[in-house]
């Protein structure tokens, strides 16, 4: 007889198990007996189902470096005994946490599945229970006996999406995710349809699970009047390790003499700047206008089309895990896990 497949979800916290505070009238999260009453549904699900909970179950806008590890370590433990792994996790912050996973799990060969609701789970028209019981049936699912999806995905309002490419653009809309630079891994209708082309391919390698990260990583936005005292200040802060630039359209940024000095003399320093677009689609092009080629000529990495989160999650774990800083820039610019195209624009 054939085995019933098993997931593993662990709950972390966010909007899907909240409740309003009769006091303050903010949601707080709750634990996970109280967000199962509210499903029952899942236990009709032909899969063997287990729960592993954080003891303080978070509002995401807290997650740390720290839970990412926790993670990890839970994922590495329980590897062998599930055919796949649901986060339960805040959309806040869904797109840092399912980028850093992504880096943090080498040739991963299992899903691991991010969902959350905008909606918590105790509301009528809430957006739990699809996400919550497809991101579970997507998460058990295999082809020619090897998982279907090898890779951290979040799953939301019917659409699979990969983890490291995503970002929350709406605080509002069910469809709170979109992933600009990917194409969705899956759409949820009737039928789920996957989109084979760009799904990865289970690797032949070990899966290894690293978890150190380093967070002296810090963002940079750039905008119309920025301050020399304002940059200086970033630039100077001890122990920054390595800086995302949000630049302008295709990797923009101003060209007074003051701004390419101190991001030319941080750099000499040891800093590492990476240069990721503030547009939500598109890649930076360093080169391509004047306001891009003074980064280029100062040694400032381009980021291609990676998001911001997932800039931020690879610089902290490049930074744990290499030896120098050589290592890390030649590993920042080239995809590790398909975070990022590699554009020949010339
Ligand atoms: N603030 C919540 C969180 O990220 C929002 C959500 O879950 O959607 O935990």
């Amino acid at each position: 007889m054939n085995k019933r497949p098993s997931a593993l979800i662990i709950y972390t916290g966010g909007t899907i198990g909240m409740v309003k505070d009769l006091v303050s009238g903010s949601l707080k999260p709750v634990n996970f007996e109280r967000l199962q009453a509210n499903i029952p549904e899942i236990s009709r699900l032909d899969i063997d189902l287990d729960i592993y909970t954080f003891e303080n179950t978070i509002d995401s806008s807290n997650v740390l470096p720290d839970h990412w590890i926790r993670l990890v370590e839970v994922i590495e433990k329980n590897y062998n005994r599930y055919d796949g792994f649901v986060i339960l996790h805040g959309s806040d912050t869904m797109a840092y946490s399912a980028s850093a996973l992504s880096f943090m799990i080498e040739n991963l060969s299992k899903p691991i599945i991010f969902t959350g609701s905008q909606l918590p789970i105790g509301v009528l028209r809430t957006d739990a229970r699809e996400n919550f019981i497809t991101a579970l049936e997507m998460a058990v699912l295999k082809e020619f006996g090897e998982s279907k999806v090898s890779e951290v995905c979040i799953y939301f309002e019917y659409h699979l999406l990969k983890g490291n490419r995503t970002i929350k653009y709406s605080s509002s809309h069910f469809n709170a995710f979109s992933s600009p630079n990917y194409p969705p891994l899956a759409e949820a209708g009737v039928n789920i349809r996957f989109n084979d082309p760009v799904l990865r391919r289970v690797p032949k390698g070990q899966t290894l699970f690293h978890k150190n990260l380093d967070r002296n990583v810090g963002i940079l936005k750039v905008f119309p009047g920025m301050t020399e005292a304002y940059v200086r200040s970033i630039l100077q802060i001890p122990d920054l390790k390595a800086l995302v630039l949000e630049t302008f359209g295709s990797g923009n940024a101003p060209t007074e003499d003051w701004f390419i000095a101190a991001l030319s003399e941080a750099i000499s320093k040891g800093l590492i700047i990476v240069n990721v677009t503030q547009c939500q689609s598109g890649a930076v092009l360093q080169g391509k206008y004047k306001t891009s080629s003074d980064l280029q000529s100062i040694g400032v990495l381009s980021g291609q089309d990676i998001t911001t989160e997932a800039a931020l999650a690879k610089l902290m774990y490049l930074i744990a895990n290499c030896s120098d800083r050589e290592t890390i820039c030649r590993n920042f610019i080239i995809p590790l896990r398909e975070e990022m195209t590699l554009f020949d624009w010339n």
